[in-house]
C-alpha cells in the first residue's frame, strides 16, 4: 500500500488531535508514517500514533530541529520524501504547517494545497479558497502532492497500525539555521479546549459591549465544554486577547459547531469560520449578515439570549 507521511504535531509530548485527524485521512488513502520532528517520542506517543493508523513512526529527535525555525522541519520532510517516495505528504493546516507545506513544494519540486477539508482517492481535495467563500475540488499536479489540512474536518477514527518505530538522521542546513528560537513562553493553558482544535466555539462580538461582559460569552463556552474566541472588533477594542481572534487576520477554526454572539458577519470573520459545520448566530439586528451564513439564528440580546442558553444546557 502506497506510503503517506504524516507531520505530527506535538505538545508536552502530547500528540495533538489533528494529528489522529490526518493519520485517519491518510488511512482512508493508503499506509500512513507519522514523522515526529524534535526530541520527546515516547512509548505512549508510539502507541497513539499506532492507535489511529501509523505503520511507521519515523523518529527525526535532533534538538536541532526545534532549534531553529520551521525550516528544518520542511528539510526532514524533503529528505522523507527524497528517501521514501511517499505517496503524498499531510500537515495541519495551522500557521505552522501551512508554512511548512511551502517551503517543502519548493524544495521537492511539487504542487501544494492549503486549507484542504477533505480528501479523496487519488489526493483529491475539497479546499476551501477565497477567503472560504468557495469550495473546489484540487489535484496537485506536480511531483509529491503535499496538502495542508484544516483542524476538526475529519473526525479521528482509531484503526491499528504496526507503529515500527525508525530512527532519522537529519543534518540541519546552514540555510536552515536562519532563525534561531531564543525563547519559549507557554501559553497559560486553561481548562478550555485550544482555538483551533475545539469542536465547540463561543465566539463573541462588538455586541458583548465590554471586556467584563465577555464572562457572558465564557459562561456559555464552559458550559458546552467549548473554546472561546472573538472578533477583531472585540479584540482591537482590548475586550479578549488577539489569540482569540477568528477571521483572516486571526485563526481559522472549523468547529462542528461555531456560536456567534454579537457579530456581524463580516467578510473577514467568515473567513475564519465559515467551514464550521453548524453555525448559530444570536444578533439584535434581524438584517445582519451573519443570518445569510447562519443555520440557527436567534434575533435578540444577546444578554438575555446567551445566559439562558448557558442556563438551560447547564440543566441538561
Ligand atoms: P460589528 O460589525 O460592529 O457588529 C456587531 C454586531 O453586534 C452587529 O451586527 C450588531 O447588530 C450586534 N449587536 C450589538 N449589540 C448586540 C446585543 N446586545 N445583542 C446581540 N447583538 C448585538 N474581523 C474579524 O472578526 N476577524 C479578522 O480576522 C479580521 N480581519 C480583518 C482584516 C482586514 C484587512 C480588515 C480590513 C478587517 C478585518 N476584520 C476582521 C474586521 C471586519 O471587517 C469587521 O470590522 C469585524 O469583523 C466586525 O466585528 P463585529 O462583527 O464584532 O462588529
Amino acid at each position: 500500500m502506497s506510503e503517506i507521511l504524516v507531520l505530527v504535531e506535538h505538545v508536552d509530548g502530547e500528540v495533538k488531535k489533528v494529528t489522529l485527524e490526518l493519520l485517519t485521512l491518510a488511512k482512508s488513502l493508503g499506509s500512513p508514517s507519522a514523522v515526529w520532528a524534535g526530541p520527546g517520542l515516547t512509548d505512549a506517543a508510539t502507541a497513539k500514533l499506532a492507535e489511529y493508523g501509523a505503520d511507521k513512526v519515523y523518529n527525526a529527535s535532533s534538538q536541532e530541529i526545534v532549534d531553529y525555525v520551521v525550516a528544518p522541519k520542511a528539510e526532514l520532510l524533503a529528505q522523507l520524501v527524497s528517501e521514501k517516495s511517499p505517496a503524498g505528504v499531510l500537515v495541519a493546516a495551522t500557521a505552522e504547517g501551512k508554512e511548512i507545506a511551502g517551503r517543502l513544494a519548493v524544495k521537492t519540486d511539487s504542487g501544494v494545497i492549503t486549507d484542504a477539508v477533505g480528501l479523496s482517492d487519488g489526493f483529491v481535495a475539497d479546499q476551501s479558497i477565497f477567503g472560504g467563500g468557495v469550495n473546489v475540488k484540487s489535484k496537485v499536479a506536480k511531483g509529491t502532492p503535499i496538502v495542508a489540512v484544516r483542524p476538526n474536518s475529519t473526525a479521528p477514527v482509531a484503526a491499528a497500525g504496526a507503529g515500527a518505530v525508525e530512527e532519522v538522521a537529519v543534518t540541519v542546513s546552514d540555510a536552515a539555521k536562519a532563525a534561531r528560537v531564543v525563547d519559549r513562553v507557554k501559553q497559560e493553558k486553561g481548562a478550555r479546549p485550544e482555538l483551533t482544535e475545539a469542536a465547540i466555539v463561543v465566539s463573541g462580538g462588538r455586541g458583548v459591549g465590554s471586556a467584563d461582559n465577555f464572562s457572558v460569552i465564557e459562561g456559555l463556552a464552559d458550559a458546552l465544554g467549548a473554546a472561546v474566541g472573538a472578533s477583531r472588533a472585540a479584540t482591537d477594542a482590548g475586550w479578549y486577547p488577539h489569540q482569540f481572534q477568528v477571521g483572516q487576520t486571526g485563526k481559522t477554526v472549523s468547529p462542528q459547531l461555531y456560536i456567534a454572539a454579537g457579530i456581524s458577519g463580516a467578510i473577514q470573520h467568515r473567513a475564519g469560520m465559515q467551514t464550521a459545520k453548524t453555525i448559530i448566530a444570536i444578533n439584535k439586528d434581524p438584517e445582519a449578515p451573519i443570518f445569510e451564513l447562519a443555520d440557527y439564528g436567534i434575533v435578540g440580546d444577546l444578554h438575555q439570549v446567551v445566559p439562558q442558553l448557558t442556563q438551560e444546557v447547564s440543566n441538561r
